[in-house]
């Protein structure tokens, strides 16, 4: 008999919401292309502005700043530039800062060829006093400094201070880029309240579908020089003709993440909880990284010592449970988190990492803190686990 299979791995991507499915099924009976001006053109048109206001609105941003992408990825890779127009002037950035402990898509910098990290400290937030020090030191002849932090960190769900970090950035006539793709739909995110300049988003983190994301300004004066030309789409920031389908269904995960979001995410916090209480009762060794920061309330990233992320990673597979070890995005090879090195922690055996979602039930969490307790019982039997 097949065994029942438990998806811990929500931060790697998230089930599709039936919502999302619904809008994205209507989306496709829609023959129109966005950009024609006669009455399938402008069906289209109506539905893509339909969810840039969801989008939007699960960010507290303004519609007209929502430019559609592909992924995360990309707006990552298109605000991150060293060349932007604000009105008719061109301004130009010298040096990209980012966060020791950001995801690829913007740890390699886009397109800045200047890229400095700022460190973190041992509980996983940002070291906002090497901030300023980097920003004092910023060689001013090179352009103004751009800043990228993320909101929470998809190992640790670490919530780094924004807010404080923009006002570091903005005191030096800088940019801030925040990467809200783990916090979005996980905790209220307001692109004012943040005082971010850019924010990125992806629909696949909060039941949309995978390959379609988001970059959101501020304001409407100041934008980077567009990776994509093409036909103008998207105001010229994006071309290429827009994925409506896609775009549907990430603007129905939108609607669907804002709408109770305090009290389902505080289920979801609560199921974590005990989650991580009854795997500490089974093995009292238990590490989880960044505890004693804020996290989202749906991470848990543990190492249990002498068990190897990858044998950790099999073990629970095996029994039916689907977690990472690490981040998910280069999945097939587990090397070292760069996020715990960052921390300072030898991660030697590396870290294994649980994220849950809307539809986790209590009978998942207990489930897994029972295969949880039999590696963990196997492991100090035999000094290494299966
Ligand atoms: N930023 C963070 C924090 C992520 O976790 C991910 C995906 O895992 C990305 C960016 C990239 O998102 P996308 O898959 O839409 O390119």
């Amino acid at each position: 008999m097949a065994i029942e299979r438990i998806y811990m791995d929500w931060n790697a991507t998230a089930p599709l919401l039936d919502e999302a499915r619904a809008a994205m099924m209507a989306a496709l009976m829609l023959s129109g292309n966005p950009s024609s001006v006669h009455s399938e053109g402008r069906s289209a048109r109506s539905l893509v502005e339909k969810s840039r206001r969801q989008v939007a609105a699960l960010v507290g941003a303004s519609a007209q700043n929502v430019v559609f992408t592909s992924c995360a990825t990309e707006a990552a890779n298109t605000v991150l530039s060293p060349r932007y127009k604000m009105g008719r002037s061109v301004l130009s950035f010298g040096t990209l800062y980012v966060s020791a402990i950001e995801h690829p898509a913007v740890r390699m910098g886009g397109r800045f060829e200047r890229v400095v990290e700022i460190p973190v400290l041992k509980t996983g937030i940002l070291d906002l006093a090497a901030l300023e020090m980097l920003l004092a030191d910023h060689p001013a002849e090179h352009g103004l400094p751009m800043v990228a932090v993320m909101l929470a960190n998809n190992e640790t769900g670490v919530i780094q201070p924004v807010a404080d970090v923009a006002a570091l950035v903005h005191a030096k006539g800088g940019v801030l880029v925040v990467d809200a793709v783990q916090a979005a739909g996980r905790m209220p995110v307001d692109i004012e309240a943040l005082d971010a300049d850019f924010l990125i988003i992806s629909a696949h983190k909060l039941g949309g579908p995978k390959g379609v994301g988001a970059l959101i300004a501020r304001g409407e004066m100041l934008m980077p020089e567009p990776l994509i030309r093409g036909g103008g789409q998207e105001k010229g920031h994006r071309g290429g003709t827009e994925n409506l389908c896609a775009i549907a269904g990430f603007g129905a995960a939108s609607e669907y993440a804002i709408n109770d979001l305090i009290n389902r995410n505080l289920r979801i916090r609560t199921l974590r909880d005990q989650m991580e209480a009854g795997m500490r009762n089974a093995a009292e060794d238990l590490v989880i990284h960044g505890e004693v920061a804020e996290r989202i309330g749906n991470t848990t990233f543990f190492t249990l010592p002498g068990l190897k992320a990858e044998t950790g990673q099999i073990a629970f597979d095996l029994e039916g449970v689907a977690l990472s070890a690490g981040a998910a995005c280069s999945s097939g090879k587990v090397g070292q988190s760069h996020v715990l090195t960052a921390m300072g922690l030898d991660a030697g055996v590396g870290g294994l990492r649980i994220s849950i979602g809307p539809a986790t039930t209590q009978a998942d969490v207990d489930a897994v803190v029972r295969v949880f307790a039999k590696i963990a019982a196997r492991r100090q039997h035999s000094g290494q686990a299966a």
